[in-house]
């Protein structure tokens, strides 16, 4: 499979660093709101490269944080914790929002087929894997302690912006619009490591350290929590497009630092969902959550649809008219999977392997989901019988996660209208009432037919016989 990577701007053969596992490593959320469905096109991208390496053999191990502290306002350490806010925002304390919004959060994923990792740390339960990390960088030099806080300093580095996609100008943190300068900082890309010091004194969750009582940096958490879980080396490292810079720079930086060499081989961003006035975020207030999506009626798996159609390096435009599209699509694909007939003769292999080969090929050249889906309609279109192609489907299944062989079945029930049902109990007492009115005693057929009734049970008399249903 090729990838692209961002650290060296290519498409790479993916390798993985070890024969017998994947190491996989992703941002989680900040849990402090719910998450919207831009934050979800970078999880739903990222489950379908998961199941992909899994379908392609691969075992894969994913690590996931969940910010619960030390995310500030500003990815440049300043503001306000985004944790506190919330807590304020709802007049709850920071654990109760935390758990609060990971719930939601799971649950969301849950409704779009996303897998949950195989390992979801939540930041707070860290502490001393940071407080490690950061006395071994302050031991050699990588860190100093300036105004109560402990910063990384970048110009310890032969090398500190990675992903240079981007202008460095830009980037400059400390002197980007509207962010405070920290003049505690020697260079203005140094970050924050531990915090004793901010400007928010009333920071609710704190813990003991050798600089004093405090809380880590946004950036240490996901370095602490990967190697806690993963070890010093990892395969992927994914998340979306805006962890590139500072984040996951600064992850780099740290963690090399650290360990003393390379740490992370892939680096995987998934470019933003926007509105068609910029950027879906949760700090501007106004975004789109899968409940608001479930409340106006689209299924969740419309939308997971909708974000394959498109490739993850591409931004995506959201707006109605194009989930409505979405939606109408997935619609009549679980149309044309429910019309396909089950039992239409035996699974053609030379066939089925060839319709594989489109799928693979297309998620083989990074991840091209629009391409896989179009493998999917191919299929459908096949000259082949309808046992091969409902195979096709459910092995393409295993990577898209739309749940199409169980909405067709669902679809098929639902046109079948409702079953016949059978009880012998009910049937023998119908064959009673049948002989008692050919008897003329029909003071035990109306006997049978009340007894029934207050069962809320209902006899339909047709010219084939009785028939009967439940109310
Ligand atoms: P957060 O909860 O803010 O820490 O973000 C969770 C994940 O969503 C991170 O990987 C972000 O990079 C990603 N993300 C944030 N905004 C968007 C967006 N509009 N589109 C896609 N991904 C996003
Ligand atoms: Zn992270």
């Amino acid at each position: 499979m090729k990838l692209y990577n961002s650290a060296t701007h290519t498409k790479e053969e993916f390798v993985p660093n070890h024969p017998d596992i994947v190491k996989m490593y992703t941002c989680g959320p900040t849990v402090y709101h719910y998450a919207h469905i831009g934050n979800l096109r970078s999880y739903i991208m990222e489950d379908v490269l998961e199941k992909y390496l899994g379908y392609l053999g691969y075992n894969v191990k994913r690590v996931m944080n969940i910010t619960d502290v030390g995310h500030l306002s500003s990815d440049a350490d300043t503001g306000e914790d985004k944790m506190l806010k919330g807590a304020k925002r709802e007049h709850k304390t920071v654990m109760e929002i935390a758990k609060f919004y990971t719930d939601a959060f799971f649950a969301d994923c849950a409704d779009l087929n996303i897998k949950t990792p195989d390992v979801v740390e939540p930041a707070t339960n860290c502490i001393d894997e940071y407080i490690k990390i950061i006395q071994k960088l302050m031991d050699t030099g990588y860190a100093y302690f300036a105004g109560g806080n402990v910063y990384f300093d970048t110009s310890k580095l032969k090398q500190y912006y990675v992903f240079n996609d981007f202008d460095a100008d830009d980037l400059d943190v400390g002197v980007r619009e509207g962010v405070e300068e920290d003049t505690n900082k020697r260079n203005k890309n140094d970050f924050v490591l531990w915090f004793t010091k901010s400007k928010f004194e009333d920071q609710a969750l704190k813990w003991d350290s050798p600089w004093g009582v405090g809380y880590p940096g946004w950036h240490i958490e996901c370095s602490g929590i990967s190697m806690k879980h993963l070890g010093e080396d990892l395969d992927i490292h994914c998340g979306g497009i805006d962890n590139a810079f500072p984040h996951h720079t600064n992850e780099i930086a740290q963690s090399e630092s650290y360990l003393g060499h390379k740490w992370c081989n892939f680096w995987v961003h998934v470019h933003h969902l926007n509105t068609t006035s910029g950027k879906m975020s949760k700090s501007s207030g106004e975004f789109l959550t899968v409940s608001l999506l479930k409340e106006k009626g689209y299924d969740p798996l419309a939308y997971r649809f909708f974000c394959l159609q498109s490739h993850y390096r591409k931004n995506l435009v959201f707006s109605w008219e194009n989930l409505d599209n979405a939606a109408q699509a997935y619609d009549k694909l679980i149309a044309r999977i429910a019309a396909l007939k089950p039992g239409d003769g035996e699974v053609d292999a030379a066939a089925l392997t060839e319709l594989k080969a489109k799928f693979t090929d297309a998620l083989d050249n990074d991840l091209n989901t629009s391409l896989a889906v179009t493998a999917l309609y191919d299929a459908l279109k096949a000259r082949t019988n309808d046992a091969t192609k409902i195979a096709a489907v459910a092995d393409f299944d295993r990577v898209l996660s739309l749940s199409l062989i169980e909405k067709a079945e669902e679809l098929r029930k639902k046109n079948a209208g409702p079953e016949e049902e059978h009880d012998e109990r009910i049937e023998g007492l119908l064959a009673e009432r049948a002989a008692a009115k050919k008897a003329k005693n029909y003071a035990e057929a109306d006997r049978i037919r009340d007894m029934l009734a207050a069962e809320g049970i209902t006899i339909i008399d047709t010219p084939q016989g009785a028939k009967w249903k439940r109310a």
